[in-house]
């Protein structure tokens, strides 16, 4: 066995495939710490700041003093708290859902809820968009299920495999992401539900990098859109903290309580988590100008990379994509940032597909236009 892993290690390194972990420490103004220098952060998800926001971290620190570290069990036993129920009630509010329920992480909540919605009717077909997030491969890998994938934001493609693999079938699922992690471009989500209306399917979106940042007060674009039966998004991006919600109804969540062995199997999230999810509800809301500056930013690097001759994708949100090809470019440009002091690290296959490797710049509200033009100057003379 281990003769076979040293090999797959090598096989790995030959792609310029290799990866390692690095420590890294966040730190004010968009910046982060890491190899003892202070780097200009386009790479941690941390859209808003909120990670060390004030009243995050005190929040956390003050409900880890009053109710303990630990919520000592799942919560279907006795790990659901006063402080659990209040959050879930937040969250649905905050979505405009009947019903919330937090869960520990989101690639724990995409791989146990999937195969879970799966479960209930004798054959079921999902429907995922080719770009979702590896948790929705692994729930859909999970599932006893017919998986198609349809051809990106590809509202054609996904019609015509709804109406040639999903009419013998007694459920179908369709799963998009509201805003794509590593493309940074939007979901057509009114095309997606109407298909689902007229081919009577529930539609399942993950909200992951949407929340917090995009829809009316930062409550994601199903906040703008409603029609999706089941709604997933993280606390661990834009709202700083750690974990996961689910928005649904009444049904739904019923349903997932009696049969996601995710939230069946696994320790409740303990409270100093749930102290800064509640801080980061509060915040959130608040939020329209660092997301009107954020937007702005991201404008401002689309414009300058096109400018430059990049392809920035469909990217419409604070991810915003420098696709350089292979990985042996991704790297050397994500060295020649790290030079200039600038964490903008390569995205390599399989995260992306072969042949677009790439910079992924996560912008932040916490960054200046200056920044920005950093970034830009940068990638100028790499171009030349
Ligand atoms: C990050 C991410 C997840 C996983 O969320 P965690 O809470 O970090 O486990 C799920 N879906 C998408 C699209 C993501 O980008």
């Amino acid at each position: 066995m281990l003769d076979h892993i040293r090999q797959s290690l090598d096989r790995i390194a030959e792609k310029d495939r290799m990866r390692a972990l690095k420590v890294a420490q966040l730190a004010d103004g968009g910046r982060i710490m890491r190899d003892g220098r202070e780097l200009l952060d386009l790479s941690s998800n941390d859209y808003l700041g909120l990670a060390r926001h004030p009243l995050l971290t005190e929040t956390a620190a003050n409900f880890a003093r009053e109710y303990g570290a630990g919520s000592g069990a799942s919560r279907l036993i006795t790990g659901t708290s006063a402080a659990h129920e209040t959050v879930d009630a937040r969250i649905a509010a905050f979505k405009g859902t009947e019903t919330a329920l937090v869960m520990a992480s989101g690639w724990q909540a995409n791989a146990g809820i999937i195969p879970a919605l799966a479960k209930a009717a004798p054959t079921t077909a999902i429907f995922a968009d080719e770009l979702v997030h590896n948790s929705i491969h692994a729930g859909c890998r999970a599932a006893r299920a017919d998986v198609h994938f349809y051809a990106h934001n590809d509202a054609e493609d996904l019609e015509r495999l709804l109406t040639t693999r999903g009419a013998g079938v007694d459920a179908r699922i369709i799963i998009t992401e509201s805003c794509f992690s590593m493309d940074g471009d939007l979901a057509d989500l009114p095309a997606l539900n109407a298909l689902a209306d007229k081919h009577g399917a529930l539609l399942y979106v993950d909200e992951a990098h949407a929340t917090g940042v995009l829809g009316r007060g930062g409550a994601g674009l199903t906040a703008d859109h409603a029609g999706a039966a089941l709604v997933m998004g993280t606390f661990s991006k834009a709202l700083g903290g750690f974990g996961a919600y689910v928005a649904c109804s009444a049904l739904l969540r019923d349903y997932l309580v009696n049969m996601c062995p995710g939230l069946i199997f696994s320790t409740a999230p303990p409270p100093a988590v749930l102290g800064a999810m509640s801080a980061a509800l509060e915040l959130v809301p608040t939020m329209d100008g660092e997301r009107a500056h954020l937007a702005k930013l991201s404008q401002r690097m689309r414009d300058g990379l096109q400018g430059l001759g990049y392809d920035t994708l469909g990217s419409a949100s604070q991810i915003v994509p420098l696709v350089v090809g292979s990985e042996k470019d991704a790297l050397a440009l994500g060295e020649h940032l790290l030079e200039a002091g600038i964490a903008g690290l390569p995205i390599r296959p399989p995260t992306v597909p072969k042949g677009t490797s790439r910079i992924r710049l996560a912008l932040r509200s916490t960054l200046s236009s200056e920044d920005v033009d950093l970034v830009l100057d940068c990638v100028s003379t790499w171009r030349r």
